[in-house]
C-alpha cells in the first residue's frame, strides 16, 4: 500500500514528467489581498495569470497547496468533524495550465494518472460534466463530454448543474464549466442497492468528488454577464486527503495514513478510543483535523488574535478545545502536545512546521489555557442565569451575550440547559446573530464596478525605487463603494512611482496633476492581483489625459526612515537576544514602526538600552543602501538574506542591505542609515505566547519626541522655580519631607486610637457577667478592628458592637471574647447579619468577629440600642 508521502510524490512526478514546472505550495494566510483570508484553492496563487496581469515564466504547472476552507465563499468549518472527508486544511493537489493546453489533455492525463498509474479501479469512477444554463445563455460542455466519451462508458458520465459544474472564483473575475471526477467506495452490497450514479454529489459519505478540472474561459463583470477570457486554461484541484482515503482502501480521510498517528496519539493522551462512539468519534476527528489547520496557520506567521483571520484560527482552535472538554472529559490543556506528532508526520514536505514548533507549542498551550479559564467563567455565569431565571427557558439575548462578550459556544450553553431541565430560545440567539452578522456585513461590504479599460495594456511598471515624480497615462480605473469609505476610485496606469501597501509598509499618497492643472489626490495605494491600484475620491476631468504622478515625499521619506530602521531592529534583536528571534509581524507607518518577533521572555531594560544602542550605532555609521533588485532567491538565501516565513518569494528577489544586514524586502528605504537620524523604543510589550512587540520612532518623530521631553522638563522646572538649578535634588528633597510628614501623620493618628482605647475602657458596662459597649466611634476600618483586638487582648468577657460611618456608608463592627461564645451564646457573625438589617445591609463573619456593610446611617442608633438586647 502507497503511503501519503509516496502519493503525492507521484503526483507532481507525474505532470513533471508532462513538463510541468513543480511549485511550491504558496503560504496558508494571505497577507497582501483585500478580498481574500486564506488560500482555498491551488488556483488563488496563480489568479494573476488568469487575469492577464502578470506573465507566467513557464506555461504548465503543479503542486501541492495548503488550503484552509473556513471562512467566506467557502467556508467547511461545520462539516468538519461531523462527515469524513471535509477539512478545514487540506491539501489540493493541481495542475495547470495557463493559456497552453485545454479539456483534452486535461482530460486524458487525468484519467491516465488515476487508472494506469494510481491503478484505481474503473469501474468505481464516475464523471461529471456542465450540462450548461439557459438562464445565462451558457451551453452544455459538449467538448469535455467528448473527449470523455471516448475514454469512458457514457453511462459514467452524469451531467451536472451550475451549482456544482461550473467554477467561480468570486463573485467577479476567471470562471468556466468543470468537469468532475467522483469515486464509489461503498461495498458490492450497497451498490446492488443504489447505483453509484443516483448518488454522485448527493453528499453520500463513500460517493465523494476528488478531483475537479476546471476550465477557465469566461470573465464574470460587476452586472454578472460573462465575456470570453483572451486565452484558455485549465485550473485542476484535487484533495490529497481523498485521493489518499482510496488508495489506501479506506472509508475515511481519518483512517489514512495523513490522520491515524494523531488520532491514536489523542486517544492515548485522552484515554479515550476512537472508532467506538459517534459523539467521541467525532470530537477527536475535529482536533485532528483543527491542529492541522491552527499549527500551519501559526507556522504561516498567523496567531490567533481578537480580529480578522486571527480570529478565525482562534475560532478553529476554540472549536477543537470545547470538543475536547465536552465530550472527551478535558480539563486541562491537551492539543499542543499533539504538534510533535504532526511535525513528525509533515515536516518533510512542510519544514515551516520544525522550524516554527516551538512557538507553534506555546501558542497554543496559551490559547487553551485561556480558553479553559473563559469556559470556567461561562459556567458560573450559566448558573447565575438558570439560578435567576424562573420560566424554565433562556432568552436568546442572555444566550448571545455570552457567546458574543465571554466566547461561551452556543452549542455548549444548550448542552448545559438540556441537562438541567432548561431550554434554549434557539430562535432568538439565532436572530440576535443574524442581526450582529447584518451589522458587520453591512460594514465591510464593498461594491466593486467593472474596470473601464483605456488602454488595453494591464502591465503596471513600478518605478518608486528611484523616483517620487513620474508622468503616466490611466490605463484602466473603476469605481468602488463601501460603508467605510464612501465612493472612490481605484486607478491603474502605465507606470508608477506610488508604492502599495505590503510587506507591512502603507502605501503612498501623493497626487496626479494633468497639463491643465487639473489635480486629483491619490489617498492610498495598495496591490490587488498584480495591480498597483490608486485610491482617490473623484476622477480627473480627461482620463485620457498625461499626468503628472508625484508622491508625498514627506511622508515617504519618515515611512523610509522607519522601514529600514525595521531591519536594523531586527539585526540588532538576533545579536543582542540570539538567532531565535524570527519576525512575526511588522508595520511600518510614517509616524512610528512596530515589529513583532518571537521571543519567550520580557526584554528587559538592559536589552532594550542594548538594542536601541545597536541601531544607532548602525545608524552614526552611515551604512549606504546596496540593493539588488533581480536576485536568485537561493543565491540571496546563500549569502544570508533574512527571508520571512509564510512569505510568497518569486524566484528573483530584491535584496536591501546596510552593512550586515541584508533582507529581503519589497519595500522602501532610505539612501543612507544616517538619514534615519536617531532611534527611540517607545514601546515593549507582549503579543502572544513566546511572541514581543516593540514599537519604535525615527527621524521627525523621534526629534519631535526629543522637543516635547524638553519641553516637560523646562515645565518642571518652572514649577521649581528657585530651586530649579538641581532640579533633581530639589524633588528629592521633596519626596523625603513628603515621606517623614506621612510617618508623623501615622504616628499622630495612633496616639489618637490609644486616647480613645483609654476613654473606651472607661465606658464599658458590665451586664450580666459581660463586659459591653456599643457605640459609634469616628476612626477607618483597620483602626477599629486593632482596637477591639487590643481591647480583648486584655478583657476574656468582652461584647463589643462599633459604628463606623464613611460617606454615607456604614459599618458594623462586633467583637465576641473567643471564651464566652458558647457559654453566652453570642455570635458575632449572626449579630451583625440581624443588626446589619437596619442599615440596611449584610455581612457576616466569624462568631469572634464579624463586621456588616449597609448604606443607611439613620439605623445606626437603633443598631447600637439593640445590640444590648442579646445579653439583656
Ligand atoms: P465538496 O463538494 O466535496 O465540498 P468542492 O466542490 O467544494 O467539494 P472543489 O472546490 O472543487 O471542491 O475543490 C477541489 C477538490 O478539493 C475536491 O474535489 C476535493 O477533493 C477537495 N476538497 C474540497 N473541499 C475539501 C475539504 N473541505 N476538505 C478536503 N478536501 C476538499
Ligand atoms: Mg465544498
Amino acid at each position: 500500500m502507497m503511503n501519503s508521502r509516496e502519493i503525492r510524490k507521484q503526483f507532481l512526478k507525474f505532470f513533471e514528467d508532462k513538463s510541468h514546472e513543480i511549485v511550491s505550495s504558496a503560504p496558508m494566510v494571505i497577507k497582501d489581498d483585500p478580498t481574500l483570508m486564506f488560500t482555498n484553492a491551488g488556483m488563488n496563487q496563480f489568479k494573476e495569470y488568469f487575469l492577464g496581469n502578470k506573465v507566467p515564466k513557464n506555461q504548465r504547472a503543479t503542486d501541492t497547496q495548503k488550503c484552509l476552507r473556513v471562512s467566506g465563499k467557502h467556508n467547511d468549518l461545520e462539516e468538519v468533524g461531523k462527515d469524513t472527508y471535509h477539512h478545514t486544511m487540506f491539501e489540493m493537489l493541481g495542475n495547470w495550465s495557463f493559456g497552453d493546453y485545454f479539456k483534452k489533455d486535461a482530460i486524458k492525463w487525468a484519467w491516465e494518472l488515476l487508472t494506469e498509474v494510481y491503478k484505481i479501479d474503473k469501474d468505481i469512477l464516475y464523471i461529471t460534466v456542465f450540462e450548461g444554463a439557459d438562464a445565462e445563455g451558457l451551453p452544455m460542455d459538449q467538448d469535455a463530454y467528448d473527449f470523455w466519451k471516448e475514454i469512458v462508458p457514457e453511462s459514467r458520465i452524469i451531467l451536472g448543474n451550475k451549482k456544482d459544474n461550473f467554477w467561480e472564483m468570486g463573485d467577479q473575475g476567471p470562471c468556466g464549466p468543470s468537469s468532475e471526477i467522483h469515486v464509489d467506495i461503498r461495498s458490492a452490497e450497497e451498490k446492488a442497492k443504489i447505483p453509484g450514479a443516483d448518488l454522485v454529489n448527493q453528499d453520500h459519505p463513500q460517493v465523494v468528488e476528488i478531483w475537479n478540472l476546471v476550465f477557465m474561459e469566461f470573465n464574470r463583470k460587476a452586472d454578472g454577464s460573462l465575456e470570453k477570457l483572451p486565452a484558455q486554461h485549465v485550473d485542476t484541484g484535487m484533495g490529497f486527503e481523498r485521493l489518499c482515503m482510496v488508495l489506501q482502501g479506506k472509508k475515511s480521510n481519518y483512517d489514512t495514513d495523513v490522520f491515524t498517528p494523531i488520532i491514536r496519539e489523542i486517544e492515548t493522551i485522552t484515554n479515550s478510543k476512537y472508532g467506538v462512539k459517534e459523539e467521541i468519534d467525532i470530537a477527536i476527528r475535529v482536533i485532528a483535523d483543527h491542529v492541522r489547520a491552527v499549527s500551519f496557520a501559526i507556522a504561516d506567521g498567523q496567531l490567533p488574535s481578537n480580529t480578522g483571520a486571527g480570529y478565525v484560527i482562534r475560532r478553529i482552535l476554540r472549536r477543537a478545545i470545547r470538543y475536547g472538554f465536552t465530550f472527551l472529559d478535558q480539563k486541562e490543556a491537551f492539543i499542543y502536545k499533539l504538534v510533535d506528532t504532526l511535525i513528525k508526520q509533515m515536516h518533510e514536505f512542510f519544514p515551516e512546521l520544525k522550524k516554527e514548533k516551538n512557538i507553534i507549542i506555546n501558542v497554543i498551550r496559551e490559547e487553551e489555557n485561556s480558553f479553559l479559564r473563559t469556559l470556567a467563567q461561562g459556567l458560573v455565569l450559566l448558573d447565575n442565569i438558570i439560578g435567576a431565571n424562573t420560566d424554565k427557558v433562556i432568552s436568546g439575548s442572555k444566550a448571545f451575550e455570552l457567546y458574543d462578550t465571554y466566547g461561551f459556544p452556543i452549542d455548549l450553553t444548550a448542552l448545559i440547559l438540556d441537562e438541567k431541565g432548561f431550554q434554549l430560545d434557539e430562535k432568538g440567539f439565532q436572530e440576535e446573530l443574524e442581526k450582529q452578522k447584518n451589522r458587520s456585513r453591512a460594514a465591510t461590504k464593498i461594491e466593486t464596478g467593472d474596470w473601464e479599460v483605456l488602454i488595453d495594456d494591464p502591465i503596471e511598471e513600478f518605478v518608486g525605487y528611484d523616483t517620487l515624480e513620474t508622468q503616466v497615462r490611466i490605463t484602466r480605473y473603476r469605481k468602488v463603494e463601501s460603508k467605510k469609505d464612501g465612493e472612490l476610485y481605484q486607478l491603474v496606469f502605465n507606470i508608477t512611482p506610488f508604492y502599495a501597501e505590503g510587506g507591512g509598509q502603507v502605501g503612498d499618497k501623493g497626487y496626479l496633476e494633468s497639463t491643465n492643472g487639473d489635480v486629483i489626490y491619490i489617498i492610498d495605494t495598495k496591490k490587488e492581483n498584480n495591480l498597483i491600484i490608486h485610491f482617490s475620491k473623484n476622477l480627473p476631468k480627461n482620463l485620457n489625459d498625461p499626468f503628472r504622478a508625484v508622491v508625498d515625499e514627506k511622508q515617504r521619506n519618515r515611512t523610509a526612515a522607519n522601514h529600514t530602521a525595521t531591519h536594523l531592529l531586527h539585526q540588532a534583536l538576533r545579536s543582542v537576544l540570539g538567532t531565535h528571534v524570527e519576525q512575526k509581524g511588522s508595520m511600518v507607518h510614517s509616524g512610528y514602526l512596530r515589529f513583532d518577533f518571537s521571543h519567550f521572555a520580557k526584554v528587559t531594560s538592559e536589552e532594550l538600552t542594548q538594542v536601541e544602542d545597536f541601531v544607532n550605532a548602525r545608524i552614526r555609521e552611515q551604512l549606504p543602501l546596496q540593493e539588488n533588485r533581480h536576485m536568485p532567491y537561493q543565491e540571496a538565501i546563500k549569502e544570508g538574506a533574512v527571508a520571512l516565513f509564510g512569505e510568497k518569494y518569486g524566484d528573483l528577489v530584491r535584496a536591501v542591505k546596510f552593512g550586515e544586514s541584508m533582507e529581503l524586502c519589497g519595500g522602501t528605504h532610505v539612501a543612507n542609515t544616517g538619514d534615519i537620524w536617531h532611534f527611540i523604543i517607545t514601546n515593549e510589550s507582549a503579543v502572544a505566547a513566546g511572541v514581543r512587540r516593540i514599537e519604535a520612532i525615527t527621524f521627525d518623530a523621534a526629534k519631535e519626541y526629543f522637543a516635547n521631553q524638553t519641553e516637560a522638563f523646562n515645565k518642571v522646572k518652572a514649577v521649581l522655580k528657585n530651586n530649579a538649578v538641581d532640579p533633581i535634588k530639589a524633588i528629592t528633597a521633596l519626596q523625603e519631607e513628603n515621606t517623614a510628614m506621612k510617618k508623623q501623620i501615622e504616628q499622630l493618628l495612633k496616639d489618637k486610637a490609644k486616647g480613645l482605647k483609654g476613654e473606651l475602657k472607661a465606658e464599658l458596662e458590665e451586664v450580666n457577667g459581660v463586659r459591653f459597649l456599643a457605640k459609634k466611634v469616628d476612626l477607618d476600618q483597620g483602626s477599629i478592628k486593632d482596637l477591639a483586638f487590643e481591647l480583648g487582648s486584655e478583657f476574656k468577657n468582652l461584647y463589643l458592637l462599633f459604628a463606623s460611618e464613611n460617606d454615607g456608608k456604614v459599618i458594623l463592627t462586633c467583637y465576641v471574647s473567643k471564651e464566652i461564645v458558647k457559654e453566652k451564646e453570642l455570635n458575632a457573625g449572626q449579630i451583625v447579619r440581624e443588626l446589619g438589617k437596619l442599615i440596611q445591609g449584610g455581612g457576616g463573619g466569624q462568631p469572634f468577629f464579624a463586621t456588616a456593610g449597609g448604606k443607611n446611617p439613620v439605623g445606626i442608633p437603633e443598631a447600637l440600642l439593640k445590640a444590648k438586647d442579646y445579653i439583656g
